[in-house]
């Protein structure tokens, strides 16, 4: 993957200027928007690898850009938000985000996030094509080469952290993979606070995939250790 095009999503001035300099001076190419309208616009007509995104925007939530944004595409996003919005930050993850910086945030932090993201990114690319397989479980099919899931033939509607989390613990069938295991894989790092989206992001996949989410026969829970996704007759 040869440079990869940023798009800045930020209404405040010194944060967005921050950011691109920071992204001139490491040789990324960027583009930038100070509107979710904005954002919406040039995500749709340049198609960056990488968003930055800041949830407070004047015209719209940055929550509603993810929507839209997911609905045609799967481009990475990483949310920008202020720790008093720590709610907002659930629901971005929740509507699609892939990851998510805490303001105030250090220039290594902005840099370290994105050549993880951009790492996963071209990880996924040199294996999409290759991962012809269909994984069966049960009642439950994951198809990678289309990038869906199906309970009895119908499918799924998960957002793409949540599809991560399924063909992760699929992958790892029978084995107890544990939350740092987990967050490591998903997000490249494991902190206290990703540990705690893992747990909302297992109650919404759940949900979606379970028949009985109260008492779950696909994915078992180990608590304080991790979870386990069980081979289901
Ligand atoms: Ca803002």
């Amino acid at each position: 993957m040869n440079k990869p095009v940023i798009l800045i999503v930020e209404d405040d001035t010194p944060v967005r200027n921050l950011i691109s300099t920071t992204l001139k001076t490491h040789e990324y190419k960027y583009l930038t928007a100070p509107t979710g309208r904005d954002a919406i616009m040039l995500a749709s007509s340049h198609n960056p690898d990488v968003v930055f995104l800041d949830l407070g925007l004047p015209d719209m939530d940055g929550v509603e850009v993810i929507r839209q944004i997911r609905t045609w595409s799967n481009m990475p996003i990483i949310v920008i938000s202020a720790r008093s919005e720590d709610d907002d930050k659930i629901s971005a993850l929740d509507a699609g985000a892939d990851d998510y910086l805490t303001k105030p945030f250090s220039v290594e932090e902005l840099l370290a996030r994105l050549r993880v993201t951009i790492r996963r990114l071209s990880m996924m690319n040199s294996s999409a094509g290759t991962d012809t397989s269909v994984y069966t479980n049960g009642p439950l099919k994951i198809d990678h080469p289309a990038g869906c899931a199906f309970l009895y033939e119908e499918e799924l509607k998960l957002t793409p952290i949540e599809f991560k989390l399924l063909c992760l613990l699929a992958r790892n069938t029978g084995k107890v993979l544990t939350h740092t295991y987990i967050t490591q894989s998903i997000w490249g790092r494991s902190w206290d606070n990703d540990i705690a989206s893992l747990r909302v992001f297992m109650v919404t996949l759940r949900k979606k995939l379970e028949p009985d989410p109260e008492s779950p026969k696909f994915i078992q829970t180990h608590v304080g250790i991790g979870y386990r996704m069980l081979k289901v007759e």
